[in-house]
């Protein structure tokens, strides 16, 4: 939205403003609640007031309780972000085919989606709400942002989307994501691509194309494959489209062709119909995946999603089965991250940490704190000197 605002200014303090808008978030319910506080909030300010985002798109019947007054704008429908900002439309909830491609950057990385929605239908997904169809940005206005974003002197570009290996169905399925990967790693300059978030099913669609990609040079060894659950009746109660035995293939073909590789995963902790078996076996999956990093989260559920619907977890068990959960993830971690102890490793330096410190990256996207006042966007080599579960301490050489 800023992207297609740029010739408007922009102002940080609501008391500035001639308009305020605002992004939701409606993943899970704590979030919406913020959400709801942060709009009732900024009502206060009696200007006009844009809604926006995911909160708008899933439920816009809540947001115009807390805001009748406000203008309504979905995550597919930013098309028609100026048209709501002039008045000459209240409320945008879908919108057709996304054209531009956002430019954004944080620091020294460009974040580019390069499709948004997935083409899948997770039973206890609220994003699908909010984004309903699969939306992939046409690849030149992708390789424009990632030109963009290179300008500026970006030296990591994050590739992004809720299911970045579905890119293309709905084009036809003639350009897929390792497409895109190759044509902006093909740009001129000295960067790193991080391929963004992906579900099992589309990535074993792809996985051939997707392995020669994650052996560029300037690819990180990294990928991010939400399992979601260990157990198939859960996986079936989600509507995920894959088995433990399926994952489990994608993730060892995945390991063997591409050396380092970091393999990330998100997992939801108490969804309906996840017995004690069903949870024992998320926690084998853990230890046998031996994940680097684990996108841990309760179950929340989320209005007019079917799992809602569905016979609950109570809080107390869900509760009770996160912390074992978490307490086994730390363990694993902490332990890969060990095998990095007194090692040599190159980093690419992309963000300020805290308190006088910088954050690099390993070739496979492991975090390395190092101390001290460092340049951005520079390859150095340090040591590894201390492991945590959630990253490296190291110095350089
Ligand atoms: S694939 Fe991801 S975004 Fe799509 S419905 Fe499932 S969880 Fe939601």
């Amino acid at each position: 939205m800023k992207t297609l605002l740029k010739d408007r200014e922009f102002v940080n303090d609501p008391k500035d403003a001639d308009l305020i808008m605002i992004n939701t978030c409606a993943v899970r319910l704590e979030t919406e609640e913020r959400m709801k506080k942060r709009i009732s909030e900024l009502r206060k300010y009696g200007k006009k007031l844009v809604v926006a985002g995911c909160l708008s798109g899933a439920e816009p019947g809540t947001v115009m309780s807390v805001a009748p007054e406000a203008s309504l704008i979905g995550p597919q429908a930013i098309e028609k972000v100026r048209d709501i900002v002039d008045g000459n439309i209240k409320t945008a909830l879908n919108g057709e085919r996304a054209s531009i491609t956002p430019h954004m950057m944080e620091g020294k990385i460009g974040i580019i989606p390069i499709a948004d929605g997935c083409a899948g239908n997770c039973n206890f997904c609220i994003t699908k709400l909010a984004r309903r169809k699969l939306r992939s940005y046409p690849l030149r206005s992708i390789i424009e942002s990632a030109k963009f974003a290179l300008s500026k002197g970006a030296v990591e570009l994050e590739l992004t989307g809720q299911d970045t290996a579905a890119y293309g169905l709905d084009y036809g399925a003639s350009i897929r994501l390792p497409e895109v990967v190759r044509q902006v790693a093909d740009l001129e300059g000295d960067f790193m691509i991080r391929i963004g978030m992906m579900t099992p099913e589309q990535a074993s669609s792809i996985i051939d194309e997707l392995i020669d990609v994650l052996k560029l040079k300037n690819v990180y060894k990294f990928i991010h494959l939400p399992v979601q659950s260990g157990d198939d009746e859960v996986l079936k109660l989600m509507n995920r489209k894959y088995t433990i035995d399926q994952y489990k293939g994608i993730v060892g073909e995945l390991r063997a062709k591409v050396p380092f590789l970091n393999v990330t995963t998100d997992i939801i902790v108490g969804h309906p119909g996840e017995t004690e078996e069903a949870f024992e076996n998320t926690l084998s999956l853990m230890k046998d995946m031996r994940f680097e990093r684990i996108h841990l989260a309760i179950y929340s559920m989320r209005s007019n999603t079917r799992s809602a619907s569905m016979p609950q977890i109570p809080d107390k068990v869900k509760k009770q089965r996160m912390n074992m959960a978490y307490k086994l993830y730390e363990d694993i971690s902490l332990s890969i991250h060990k095998e990095y102890e007194g090692k040599l490793t190159s980093l690419l330096l992309t963000e300020n940490g805290r308190q006088g410190s910088v954050i690099g990256r390993t070739v496979n996207y492991i975090p390395v704190v190092v101390r001290g006042d460092h340049e951005l966007g520079v390859r150095v080599s340090a040591k590894i000197d201390e492991a945590s579960f959630f990253d490296l301490k190291g110095h350089l050489i």
